[in-house]
């Protein structure tokens, strides 16, 4: 009798929760056909994933060394310094391509802010609560598809290892190198300091000190508005954050230096810098 009841209970609960999921799975089809940010999405993504570069490199080096003395004589430190100088413009070039990689995925994810305001615009459904359902699943699928971060890092694992004539002892020294000394050893490499590539650095670092939080503090600050024209993306512009002094001409990014811009504005920007050059000067 109680068994009887508990599955008339559970075929119940059953057919529910299938009408349910089968709802569930057309609403959501719904959403993706008509859906302005999904298409806009899968849009960027196909600019974007063309241009991100593969880093293709030795991550794992290994040196063997012929005597004990040789091995003892020599570090992981030396023999980094060794490869970058021997190799330099073979590091440069994959230095500047995990840059490009980093400045293509910024503009990537400015890209899909600025996708947000398609959010909902596909739905034709008046009623609040569809509505409501369509937004939320429309934003789970294009965050779901938004691109990772490609390589931006370069990181170097070297091992030095002695083994003696039949193998009764085996030496190693084993040490990784991350981006942040791998730039450093090249920089070491050059005997000037104010050559174009220590340049670059302090450019890529400050560059990189442009978070998505710190996008996001800005927006949030400025109103989510130009400061320019005071247009928001609702008027249909994309919105940017600028350095009011450019990093090419030694500006920072800190807060006190960023604003947000309008596409428009940003454009027309370079009398701007002028105006403000002649200001730092006064
Ligand atoms: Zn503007």
């Amino acid at each position: 009798m109680i068994l009887d009841k508990i599955s008339i209970y559970l075929y119940i609960f059953l057919v529910f929760a299938s009408v349910m999921i089968t709802a569930y799975f057309f609403f959501k089809k719904y959403v993706k056909k008509s859906s302005l940010a999904y298409m806009n999405c899968l849009r960027i993504n196909d600019i974007f994933k063309s241009k991100f570069i593969k880093l293709e490199y030795l991550r794992n080096i290994i040196i063997d060394y012929p005597t004990k003395y040789s091995f003892d004589r020599d570090s992981t430190y030396n023999v980094l310094y060794r490869i970058l100088s021997e190799s330099r413009e073979y590091y440069k070039t994959l230095f500047s391509k995990a840059i490009s990689n980093e400045e293509l995925y910024n503009e990537y994810l400015s890209e899909c802010f600025n996708n947000y305001k398609n959010l909902g615009k596909g739905c034709k459904k008046k009623n609040k609560l569809i509505r409501n359902m369509y937004f939320r699943i429309e934003e789970n699928i294009v965050s779901n598809i938004q691109l990772k971060q490609p390589e931006t890092q370069i990181s170097l694992n070297l091992k030095l290892i002695y083994e003696s004539p039949k193998g009764r002892n085996s030496y190693t020294k084993y040490q990784t190198f991350n981006n942040d000394m791998i730039l450093f050893g090249l920089q070491r490499s050059y005997k000037s300091n104010h050559d174009s590539f220590t340049q670059e650095h302090r450019n890529r670092i400050e560059r990189r000190k442009m978070s998505v939080k710190l996008r996001l503090e800005i927006l949030e600050r400025d109103g989510f508005r130009c400061k320019l024209c005071g247009r928001s993306v609702k008027d249909g512009v994309k919105l940017h954050i600028d350095h009011i002094i450019p990093i090419s001409k030694g500006g920072e990014t800190i807060k006190s230096n960023l604003r947000v811009l309008c596409d428009e504005c940003n454009l027309g920007k370079s009398n701007r810098i002028l105006e403000n050059d002649e200001i730092v000067q006064n």
